[in-house]
């Protein structure tokens, strides 16, 4: 039985203040956990602050980014022991922003994944096409060959299995999302890649869509097979319409 998974990516937003405010009110409406796991991906200025504020709750605490190595001269990056110390449990790793504006390489993003997977961190791989390359026909092959670089050479420890997250370049913060159809179809492919390139049973793993994800779509994405969350960024950004988007996809599981 796969859990289905709503996570919050705050990108650069939001002060310590106004991310504890978001936790009160978040943790005044949501209780218990259900059968949904909801994870916030704040700014690093926000972790430790936040996971107080969230611990022994059902909220779960995740990063954005993480570096490869343990510790050591590497100004300005954060090591995955720094990040399960604040509380994480989950980390996103190669999302689209991070390959396209700061030039991360597939090899950069599978040091991270193996430095998330060792240092007890569950990665939340991402994965996607530019609209050239959905033009060209080339959505399925891009998103194989990131995945399979992502996991290459990794040991995945049981209980860390990665969470893929299936994000088209083009979909995400344009107001513009995948169709229901064309998200079931990749993450079916992932499923399969997955499978082959881990080693795990595909149907383990969970994959999430994300590209302009909002309260009033996640129920279409979720309908599918192989959808099992969604990725968020704009939509999470308000606890109201989060909110109404985790309520929308409750009672989800997939078998
Ligand atoms: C994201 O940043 O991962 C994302 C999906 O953003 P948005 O929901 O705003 O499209």
């Amino acid at each position: 039985m796969r859990k289905p998974l709503i996570a919050a990516n705050w990108k650069m937003n939001k002060l310590h203040r106004d991310a504890l405010v978001f936790a009160e009110k978040l943790l005044l409406t949501f209780k218990n956990q259900g059968d949904c796991e909801v994870l916030i991906c704040p700014p690093y200025t926000s972790l430790a602050a936040l996971g107080r504020a969230i611990e022994g709750s059902p909220i779960l605490l995740g990063a954005q980014n993480v570096y490869w190595e343990e510790q050591g001269a590497f100004t300005g990056e954060i090591s995955a022991a720094m990040l399960v110390d604040c509380g994480c449990r989950y980390v996103i790793i190669g999302h689209s922003e991070r390959r396209g504006q700061m030039a991360e390489s597939d090899q950069e993003v599978n040091r991270k994944v193996k430095a998330a997977l060792a240092g007890s961190l569950i990665p939340i791989i991402c994965v996607g096409e530019t609209s050239e390359q959905r033009e060209a026909g080339l959505t399925q092959e891009v998103v194989a060959t990131q995945l399979q670089a992502a996991l290459e050479g990794c040991a995945v420890p049981a209980g860390f299995w990665p969470v893929v997250a299936y994000e088209p370049v083009w979909a995400i913060g344009s107001g513009r999302s995948a169709s229901a159809e064309d998200a079931e179809e990749v993450a079916a492919l992932l499923r399969r890649e997955f499978e082959e390139a881990a080693k795990i049973p595909g149907d383990t793993l969970r994959v999430l869509y994300g590209g302009s994800v909002k309260s009033t779509n996640i129920a279409d994405f979720m309908q599918g097979e192989n959808v099992d969350g969604a990725l968020v960024g704009g939509a999470s950004l308000e606890v109201e319409e989060f909110c109404r988007l985790i309520e929308a996809a409750q009672g989800r599981k997939k078998t």
